[in-house]
């Protein structure tokens, strides 16, 4: 029976170009995500887009003498123009900048108001006489009490990576001016998350299959008492507040970009033509899945739910497979020291399957994992170029040269080819279970382990040997390795969709690969081959070198 499946993924702020962190981290397991639920046949709406407000934005835009509205424009274009290339595939990208997001969260904020889970206060701001403004968290600068960095945010420390209130910073002073702020008084509004203790209690105790990772950090905030959350800002860029006196304050962004996964899934329906098509994915019977760093668990697993729950009728998230993350070389990611690979960057010179396999062999599912590019060279040389791409270009010429390019009949077969396709049906059903449970990790591993399977066979069955005596035995080899490559296309087509597509079409099947669904496709003798290109490029060693040489030297990031 055909499930519905509901992806949100993380939104990306529009500040700065894409690099492997976010990529390992929310885009390419929820992309693998939906292309396993795709092929296996289910219903799937996944959707993002680029988070166009918040501080970030404007402080780029100051220090580029631009406007919030100009940077945003521009990597949201580049986000876009990457998901195309590494093939990530939403079925909607769209930004916080709509006016359908503004309604859809104009609607909940008056809902939760009218409900009494907002209400409004007073707090002590702070504000730069200089620059005659309120300054939010990420505009304040100072020294870090824990570990003494002079550069750290009102929010956190970008060295220590402690989460920071602008109070406890000494030398205090605006990060635009250098001056020192004095703290007013300025009135907001407030989320009562403190009055959803009990029910986001009783609810995360349910949740016993979410990753550990994400239990504990949740369980963490719910054991401190969950405190109500200023969710205004006094800020000019962003979704207006729907209230009088507050023309000059914005909704602050965790709150409103949360609400984008409802607001992008109603544009969604607007854009085929059925404005409720929404509905079937937020109120009757779906699972929802919400990819994301470990950075965002607390707004995805506690804030987006007590929304929700106050809202009412809306489904809450099933699971939130959070990543932890990616080290480059061995070293904490820095976009602000250049200690970052740009996705745009890579995507110019290599293949975006390489990189898909790699981070997905190296994903930091359960754990900090680190991305080297000696690391990237073995996975792509060794395991997609010798054993994969190999075994396929080997058969699928040989085929064409002996057997004119034609799936041979094959007559009964001996147990040892009976078994290695036992092997590859097997091999579908434990990466099913696997991809179900979100462990993409241990599911790529499984198909490669087919791949190196069928090649050993290979070995041994030696058709070019045997084709000069016995014809029929060969039949049986190659068209045992045949099947196996049609599963093959299929494993791994949520992981290498570009080279899984290649390889179908190879083998002579029209269409794509999502056509054939998550079975396996015995060849149809007779089935006439296309001719094969290799499936993977050989990586020269000197890549390695060069790439490790470029490291930190590009700072395209401006510390956020
Ligand atoms: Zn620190
Ligand atoms: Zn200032």
């Amino acid at each position: 029976m055909s499930e519905r499946i509901f992806i949100g993924v993380a939104w990306p702020y529009a500040n700065g170009p894409l690099h492997l962190g976010h990529i390992t981290g929310a885009y390419l397991p929820a992309d693998v995500f939906a292309r396993y639920h795709r092929l296996k046949g289910n219903d799937v709406l996944m959707v993002s887009g680029s988070d166009q407000h918040g501080a970030p934005i404007t402080i780029r835009a100051e220090q580029e003498s631009t406007t919030p509205q100009e940077v945003a424009s521009k990597y949201h274009q580049q986000f876009t123009d990457c998901w195309k290339k590494l093939s990530i595939s939403f079925d909607l990208f769209t930004t916080t900048g709509t006016s359908n997001h503004t309604e859809v969260t104009h609607e909940m904020f008056l809902t939760l108001l009218d409900k009494g889970h907002i209400y409004k206060d007073k707090m002590l701001q702070a504000y730069c006489p200089k620059c005659q403004r309120f300054l939010p968290d990420r505009y304040l600068e100072g020294t870090c009490p824990y570990c003494g960095f002079t550069e750290a945010r009102g929010d956190e420390c970008d060295q220590c990576g402690k989460p920071l209130s602008p109070s406890e910073l000494k030398e205090l002073h605006c990060y635009l001016c250098s001056t020192t702020p004095r703290f007013e008084s300025s009135e907001h509004f407030f989320l009562r998350l403190s009055s959803f203790q009990d029910k986001l209690t009783d609810w995360v105790k349910e949740q016993t299959h979410w990753r550990r990772n994400v239990l504990s950090t949740t369980w963490k905030f719910l054991d401190e008492g969950l405190k109500d959350r200023a969710i205004t800002r006094d800020l000019a860029w962003g979704v207006t507040v729907p209230q009088p006196g507050f023309e000059r304050k914005r909704i602050y962004v965790w709150f409103e970009a949360a609400i984008g996964y409802l607001s992008a899934s109603k544009e969604w329906a607007k854009s085929r033509g059925d404005n409720n098509a929404w509905q079937a994915f937020w109120q009757q019977d779906t699972k929802s899945f919400y990819f994301i760093g470990k950075d965002n668990i607390f707004f995805h697993t506690l804030m987006w739910p007590a929304t929700l729950m106050g809202y009412g009728g809306l489904h809450l998230p099933y699971d939130v497979p959070a990543n932890e993350f990616l080290t480059i070389e061995g070293r904490k990611l820095s976009t602000s020291r250049g200690w970052a690979i740009w996705l745009h960057d890579y995507l110019e010179r290599y293949e975006p399957d390489a990189l898909r396999y790699t981070l997905v062999a190296n994903m930091p599912d359960t754990g900090d994992s680190d991305f080297s590019w000696r690391e990237f060279l073995r996975r792509n040389n060794n395991e997609l170029v010798a054993t994969y791409g190999n075994l396929a270009h080997r058969v699928l010429t040989f085929v064409h040269r002996n057997f004119d390019g034609v799936v041979p009949a094959a007559g009964e077969l001996d147990e040892r080819s009976q078994r290695l396709l036992h092997e590859a049906e097997a091999t579908l059903e434990v990466v099913d279970k696997l991809l179900y449970r979100c462990e993409f990790k241990a599911a790529v591993k499984e198909a490669m382990s087919l791949a190196q399977g069928a090649n050993r066979y290979l070995d041994e069955q030696a058709p070019w040997k045997t084709f000069k005596t016995d014809r029929e035995t060969t039949a049986k080899s190659v068209y045992t390795v045949l099947s196996v490559l049609a599963v093959l296309s299929t494993v791994f087509y949520p992981f290498l969709p570009f080279s899984s597509e290649r390889l179908y079409s190879f083998l002579g099947f029209n269409g794509s690969v999502k056509d054939g669904g998550w079975r396996v496709q015995f060849l149809p003798p007779g089935q006439k081959l296309r001719q094969p290109q290799p499936l993977f490029v050989k990586l020269d060693e000197d890549i390695v070198a060069y790439e490790t040489d470029r490291l930190g030297l590009s700072s395209e990031g401006n510390g956020f």
